[in-house]
């Protein structure tokens, strides 16, 4: 008898060590074969399903590889088959060498591969990324644009030069009028524009003027960070950002110092709505400041 409450402990414990890490990845589907993995760490992932393979959309955080993969496959068990890299940042892309590893062909923008394959480094973040190996890198790159016919899905890729990084990307889903932006979106959030690395604030709202064009009001828009918007709040969005650049821009021709600036509150009128981030109102007018001063 003695042996039978170890017996019960054994098989209570077996099924927490074969899922080591316990899912945090919430999955939404945005319109038919199409879900958003969304973590409360890294970005957003979003998947295409279906017989032709799963086809992913950015890949998180390093050593979160197994929970996209699982929570990839219990929508559809099929295996990766093509992931895209919406931009080189390791919270979008720490898991290509473990789905490369995988046989997953992984498609960039040129840039992207070219940064992923030496070291980088994000002072915002005080972040180095190592080169990552070779099959980590992109095999398939490409300088403006892409569309690719895969589970039923027509998925236009095109490149928006300079806006958060210099190497972005974003996909429109033609037939299901879905629109994933990257890290051209972070919504609720101020963004991070990677100004070191080619990202601009003039390119993010020209990138947003692309993606305006391509929606409608039934548009489903999923952004880099931040949950599910529709074109009228892209276009809140936008302008918020263009206002505050705007601001900004005055306060330097003003001859503002940076300390005045951020003591004058340029974002003022948007802080409640947008400062859920990891970048807050005096971060992100400083980002702005250098920029726009050089
Ligand atoms: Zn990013």
């Amino acid at each position: 008898m003695k042996h039978i409450p170890l017996l019960i402990l054994t098989l209570c414990i077996a099924p927490f060590s074969a899922h080591a890490q316990e899912s945090d990845v919430k999955i939404i589907q945005v319109k038919n074969n199409i879900h958003v993995l969304i973590s409360p760490q890294g970005g957003n992932v979003v998947t295409s399903t279906g017989e032709d393979g799963t086809f992913i959309i950015d890949d998180q955080l390093a050593g979160r590889s197994a929970l996209i993969k699982a929570a990839a496959k219990s929508i559809n068990d099929q295996d990766i088959k093509f992931v895209l890299n919406t931009h080189y940042h390791f919270d979008h892309t720490g898991g290509n060498e473990f789905f490369g590893e995988e046989n997953a062909i992984i498609v960039a923008h040129d840039s992207v591969r070219e940064r992923l394959s030496t070291k980088q480094f994000i002072t915002y973040f005080k972040k180095e990324m190592p080169p990552l190996s070779k099959t980590g890198l992109p095999v398939v790159t490409f300088s403006k644009d892409m569309t690719f016919h895969h589970n039923g899905n027509d998925i236009k890729v095109v490149h928006v030069p300079h806006a958060h990084t210099d190497g972005d990307v974003v996909a429109y889903f033609v037939n299901e009028n879905v629109i994933v932006a990257g890290d051209t979106i972070f919504n609720g959030m101020y963004p991070f524009i990677d100004t070191e690395h080619g990202g601009s604030i003039a390119g993010l709202i020209a990138a947003h003027d692309t993606l305006l064009a391509l929606a409608n009001d039934e548009t489903i828009i999923v952004p880099g960070h931040g949950s599910l918007m529709n074109k009228a709040e892209l276009k809140s969005y936008q302008q918020a950002l263009a206002t505050i650049a705007k601001n900004i821009e005055k306060a330097i021709k003003d001859g503002k110092t940076l300390e005045q600036t951020i003591a004058a509150k340029p974002t003022q009128e948007f802080d409640e709505k947008m400062s859920e981030g990891i970048v807050g109102p005096d971060a992100f007018t400083t980002i702005l400041y250098n920029h726009l001063s050089q």
